[in-house]
């Protein structure tokens, strides 16, 4: 019988250890993926901890929905190694890499096609068993895309930091064709959008961030200029740049300084659109909305048919990776210690 390897979470708030059980036969419809590539995303951090922070010291207990030990980990990888009697189209050995925002599929969210906002999620890494492991058990072959010729690494962060970058660039895409977008917070998920923003539209992106080896980063990577969101004139030199303002942006950090940031910057009938989760409150007089005709959304991950336009996207622009660091599975402890210190640029994927 072949070992599973996991690098579990045992207990909340705990660093991650290793346990090994007997890899699970696949039944029906699901399959088994052995494990070539998985990335470290800023949400292991918080399903690690077990909270989300809300603000004013409000927490989101997120501890519910997942037995221990559990494991982590949802940018996946891998190739087929065995199908149940129902895949038989799932060919072993196929490189593949994992949708992991997998719903009830029976929902209204589901029905529509949107899985990844189903409220009885089976979300891989998150609900179920995920890829800090050798294998991961996918319930059903259709959330396996093709990936060649882009690399396994790749691939794997497509399916969250890619996919959410991704999904929130294209809720701009009206706005954006007035001007560049402004992107805030340039970790893995920025550069991602970054690399992104430069394949979907017609101007180079404004980025900011507050870590100026990231900012330098940027605009090794093409963005048109890079501002110091904790620098007094920041939003006055963004206004100055874009003659009043632009007209999207997309706060990838989620906290209350880079929401604010980003809304402050928006001209007249801009959009923001959020995908971070770092936390905090936002406050905005309500009169405001109106006055300016500003949009503010919220957007989490993406679809299956948006999992499979970014994979497109990536082969058909010959998109360059971010900036990805690979390390071994047995070191996804320290990976994620070294995203928690904020000492990652790009990317951090666990190596099979
Ligand atoms: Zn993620
Ligand atoms: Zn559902």
């Amino acid at each position: 019988m072949t070992e599973l390897r996991r690098q579990s979470l045992t207990a909340y708030g705990m660093p991650l250890c290793e346990t090994i059980v007997a890899c699970p036969q696949p039944q029906g419809s699901e399959v088994l993926v052995r494990i070539d590539r998985c990335g470290v995303c800023h949400s292991d951090l918080h399903m690690q901890d077990g909270y989300f922070l809300l603000g004013d010291d409000k927490k989101l207990d997120v501890r519910a929905g997942r037995t221990l030990p559990f494991t982590l980990g949802h940018e996946i990888a891998g190739v087929i190694e065995h199908a149940g009697p129902d895949a038989r189209d799932a060919m072993p050995g196929r490189a593949v890499a994992v949708y992991p925002w997998i719903g009830c599929g029976a929902c209204p969210a589901c029905r529509r096609g949107e899985e990844n906002i189903c409220a009885a999620s089976r979300y891989l890494g998150i609900n179920v068993d995920g890829g800090f492991a050798s294998h991961v058990l996918v319930p059903h072959p259709r959330y396996l895309l093709d990936h060649a010729p882009l690399p396994a690494s790749f691939a794997a962060t497509l399916m969250c930091s890619g996919l959410t970058a991704y999904a929130a660039l294209k809720r701009l895409k009206a706005h954006a064709a007035h001007g560049p977008v402004l992107l805030v917070g340039m970790g893995g998920v920025g550069m991602m959008g970054l690399a992104l923003a430069r394949a979907m539209f017609a101007h180079a992106p404004l980025v900011a961030d507050i870590d100026p080896n990231k900012r330098a980063a940027a605009l090794a990577a093409g963005a048109a200029a890079a501002f110091d969101p904790s620098d007094a004139g920041a939003r006055k030199a963004v206004l100055a740049a874009t003659g009043g303002g632009v007209c999207a942006a997309c706060d990838f950090v989620g906290s209350e300084r880079s929401l604010a940031f980003a809304a402050g910057a928006l001209a007249k009938g801009g959009k923001a659109v959020i995908t971070g989760l770092f936390g905090g409150t936002f406050t905005m007089p309500v009169a405001m909305f109106a006055l300016k005709a500003m949009a503010i959304e919220g957007t989490q991950t993406g679809t299956l048919a948006e999992a499979r336009e970014v994979v497109d996207l990536a082969r058909a622009k010959k998109l360059a990776p971010p900036p990805i660091g690979e390390r071994p599975l047995h070191e996804a402890q320290s990976a994620l210690e070294q995203l928690r210190a904020g000492r990652v640029l790009g990317r951090l994927v666990l190596t099979a």
